[in-house]
C-alpha cells in the first residue's frame, strides 16, 4: 500500500510513452478501450511464440500447456469477480456477445406476446438492441425506466415498472457515457422479490471497482476484457448455474459437445456448451495476465485514486467557460461527458487530438441517452488509474486553446 503513484504504473504501459502530433499522449478514451500493460502483451506473444496449440483437443505438451493457460485465465477471472464457480463463466468475445447469448438462449424461448423487458434510459445499445431483436420475434416489448437530470436511475419508477409482464430486467452497472454507478445489489433485490431475472452490463464497472458477483445477487453479468486492460475479442458472461443448465447452446460446433450422432447430440456441461469452435486463446491468456496485474495493484486503491482524480477533473472542467457537463450522479466513475457552447463534439475531439489528447466524441452507442439530454453527441473524457492530474491540466489547457479557436 502507501500513496498511490500513477507514475509507477505508467511505466508498465509502453504506449503511454508515445507522442501524438508532437505532444505527449494524454489517453482519455479508456471507456472505449483501455491500454495494455507489457505483461499482457508478453502473455499474448508468449503463447504465439512458445506454445501455440489448440485447447481441449490435444494431449501433446503444447496442447496441454495452452489448455492450462486458457482455463487458468477462467480461474483467475472467476476469483476476480467472486463468481462462485469457474463453470459459471462463459467466455465470449465481449459484452455484446454475452448479452446476445442471454437474449437468444434465455429470453427468446421464454418470451410471449405482451411480455416486457425492462431496461433504463442510460443503456448502451448492446443492452438495448439484442432485447429489441428478440422482442420483435416474440411480440414482447422493451421499455425503459427513466433517469433524473443528474443522470441517476429513478429507482421508485424502476420498481413501479417491474410489473408481472416483465420477464427480464437489464441494467448497466456503470454508464459508459456519464459514469453513473447504479445500485445493482439493491436493483437485484427488487427484481428477485418480484421473480424477475436481472442482467447487469458490467463493461464499465470491472476496470474501476471491485465487482463481487455473490454480493450483487443478479442472474446474469456481462463483462468485456479489452476495457479491463486485456486484449480485444475477450469477455465473459456469468450466470446462475440453473440458467446455464437450462439454456440451449447458441452456437453449435466442435468443443461444445459430449457425443454427436445423427440421432442426436449430447452437449458438454457449461461453460463449454456455449463455447463452440476454437476460441480467442491468446486473448484469454492475455486477459488472465491483465487480471493478475490489476489484482497486484488492487481495485480498492484504483477506485480511491480514480475518485480523487474525478473530483479534480470535474472541478477543472467546471472552470472552463461555456462548458456543459452531462451527468452529475452522486456515485459515479471517472467518466466526463461534456460540450462547449458553440462547438461541435467532433471538432472538439479533433482539435484536442492535435494537442495530443485522445477523447471520444459522438453518441457513445447510447442514442436514447443523447435524446434525453437533447444533444446529438458529446465529447467524453474517460480516465484510468494510469492517468494523472498533470494530464488533466494538459487536457484543460488544450480545451481552453480549442475553445478560443472555435467559440
Ligand atoms: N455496454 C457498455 C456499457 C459499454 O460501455 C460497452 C462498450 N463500449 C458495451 C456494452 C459493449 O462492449 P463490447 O464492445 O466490448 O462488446
Amino acid at each position: 500500500s502507501g500513496a498511490f503513484d500513477p507514475e509507477l504504473w505508467r511505466r508498465d504501459f509502453p504506449v503511454l510513452k508515445r507522442q501524438v502530433h508532437g505532444k505527449p499522449l494524454v489517453y482519455f478514451d479508456n471507456a472505449n478501450t483501455a491500454q495494455k500493460p507489457q505483461v499482457v502483451i508478453d502473455a499474448v506473444e508468449g503463447y504465439y511464440r512458445d506454445y501455440t496449440a489448440n485447447v481441449a483437443r490435444a494431449v501433446h505438451s503444447l496442447g496441454e500447456q495452452a489448455t492450462a493457460a486458457y482455463e487458468g485465465a477462467r480461474d483467475k477471472l472467476a476469483r476476480f469477480l467472486n463468481a462462485g464457480s469457474r463453470d459459471q463463466l462463459v467466455f465470449t468475445s465481449g459484452t455484446t456477445q454475452a448479452i446476445n447469448l442471454v437474449a437468444y438462449s434465455y429470453a427468446l424461448p421464454r418470451l410471449q406476446p405482451g411480455d416486457e423487458i425492462l431496461v433504463t434510459q442510460m443503456e448502451h445499445h448492446a443492452n438495448i438492441v439484442p432485447w429489441q431483436l428478440v422482442a420483435a420475434r416474440t411480440g414482447a416489448t422493451v421499455k425503459a425506466a427513466p433517469i433524473t437530470p443528474e443522470g441517476e436511475l429513478m429507482l421508485d419508477r424502476f420498481e413501479a415498472m417491474l410489473t408481472p409482464a416483465v420477464k427480464l430486467a437489464a441494467v448497466a452497472h456503470v454508464s459508459n457515457v456519464i459514469g453513473t454507478v447504479n445500485p445493482v445489489a439493491q436493483i437485484a433485490r427488487l427484481c428477485r422479490s418480484r421473480g424477475v431475472p436481472l442482467l447487469v452490463d458490467g463493461s464499465q464497472a470491472c476496470p474501476h471497482q471491485r465487482v463481487d458477483l455473490q454480493a450483487i445477487g443478479c442472474d446474469f453479468y456481462a463483462m468485456t476484457g479489452h476495457k479491463l486492460f486485456g486484449p480485444t475479442g475477450t469477455g465473459a458472461l456469468w450466470a446462475r448455474r440453473e440458467h446455464l443448465q437450462a439454456m440451449p447452446p447458441f452456437f453449435g460446433g466442435g468443443e461444445m459437445i459430449r457425443t454427436v450422432s445423427f440421432d442426436g447430440t449430447v452437449f458438454a456441461d457449461p461453460p463449454h456448451k456455449f463455447e463452440a469452435g476454437t476460441p480467442n486463446i491468446a486473448g484469454f491468456i492475455g486477459l488472465g495476465a491483465a487480471v493478475d496485474y490489476i489484482e497486484g495493484i488492487g481495485l480498492e486503491r484504483i477506485q480511491a485514486y480514480e475518485s480523487e482524480l474525478l473530483a479534480y477533473a470535474t472541478d477543472a472542467l467546471l472552470g472552463v467557460p461555456g462548458l456543459r457537463l452531462f451527468g452529475r450522479a452522486a456515485h459515479k466513475a471517472a467518466v466526463l461527458s461534456f460540450l462547449v457552447e458553440g462547438v461541435h463534439a467532433h471538432d472538439l475531439a479533433t482539435l484536442l487530438d492535435h494537442e495530443g489528447v485522445a477523447v471520444r466524441s459522438g453518441h457513445h452507442c447510447a442514442h436514447p441517452l443523447m435524446q434525453f439530454f437533447g444533444v446529438p453527441a458529446t465529447a467524453r473524457a474517460s480516465l484510468a488509474f494510469y492517468n494523472t492530474r498533470e494530464e488533466v491540466d494538459a487536457f484543460v489547457r488544450a480545451l481552453d486553446k480549442v475553445r478560443k479557436l472555435l467559440a
